[in-house]
């Protein structure tokens, strides 16, 4: 089976890469993608712990845009990591800033919060935080009294739109994928998509833990006059997600066949890195 959407501690995940492919490996997992906000930070330990396990890696990440104001999230495989690090280095930079910024308004709004003491600070550890300070009785509160977008709280990602997140995707050899579709809360699927389609994305993820079956029926149809590649996963987050399991959308791996054929990758030299 495939997962090609998951998160780790390098972001707001909770179990550790090595935890993550062990984890994977015991769900019935062959092939499994790092997808971290931002930071390819996890691959070196996840591709280890793959080895290690007998998996396959995919590596990748998800990366954060914005498109008309609201939040659009990227995924990005087989990126070169030499040629993508500098780029990502400032994202990182970025979210450390909003994160930052989110923290300073909690204190305004007289709720506050230490800024969270983690690799790639995001949303979920500063609900964890107003969690823990007893503001909230549970995260999903925090989210819909300050952290959800247009809550007050809430601080868009610094300006990176869609297509320049996609164009620095491809130009560092990586997939572009489209997140979550039917998230998005800044326009219908069918406009935006033939925008992103023309920055040059070149999948969408059609299979989500939050897509019902009729929403990814609906995708799959979307894509097939671009000729888009369909991805899934099920957006593991740990404990930081309820109701999410690894593999609980059971995807067949002929789902992998296409997305390494778009990145050139072929094979794995011995040592486990990937050759283009
Ligand atoms: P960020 O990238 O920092 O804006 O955080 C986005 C992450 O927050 C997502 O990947 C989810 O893990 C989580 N998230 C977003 N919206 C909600 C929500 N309404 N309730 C709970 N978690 C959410
Ligand atoms: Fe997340
Ligand atoms: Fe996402
Ligand atoms: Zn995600």
């Amino acid at each position: 089976m495939l997962e090609l959407h998951c998160h780790t501690t390098c972001s707001d995940g909770t179990l550790t890469p090595s935890e993550l492919v062990r984890a994977a490996a015991r769900a019935g997992i062959r092939a499994l993608a790092l997808t971290d906000h931002d930071t390819i930070a996890g691959w070196d330990e996840a591709r280890d712990a793959c080895t290690q396990h007998g998996l396959e890696l995919v590596p990748g990440l998800e990366l954060s845009t914005s498109h008309n104001g609201f939040s659009l999230h990227i995924l990005g495989f087989y990126p070169d990591p030499k040629r993508i690090e500098a780029f990502l280095a400032e994202r990182h930079a970025a979210r450390v800033r909003r994160a930052r910024h989110m923290v300073e308004r909690l204190g305004e709004l007289g709720y506050p919060i230490a800024m969270p003491d983690v690799p790639t600070p995001g949303r979920p550890h500063i609900a964890k935080a107003l969690c823990e300070a007893g503001y909230v009785r549970h995260e999903q509160e925090a989210f819909e009294r300050w952290l959800g977008e247009g809550r007050p709280a809430y601080v868009p990602y610094e300006r990176l739109s869609s297509e320049d997140g996609i164009r620095a995707l491809r130009a560092s050899g990586a997939v572009p994928v489209w997140a979550h579709p039917m998230l998005f809360r800044g326009g219908n699927v069918e406009q935006v998509l033939p925008v992103l389609v023309e920055a040059g994305l070149q999948g969408v993820e059609v299979y989500h833990c939050e897509h019902s079956p009729r929403q990814s029926a609906r995708l799959l149809k979307m894509i097939e006059p671009y000729g888009l590649i369909a991805t899934g996963g099920s957006d593991f987050h740990g404990t930081n997600k309820d109701g999410v399991e690894l593999n609980m959308l059971r995807l067949p791996l002929t789902l992998l066949g296409p997305l390494k054929h778009l990145a050139n990758v072929d094979r794995m030299d011995t040592t486990g890195v990937l050759v283009k």
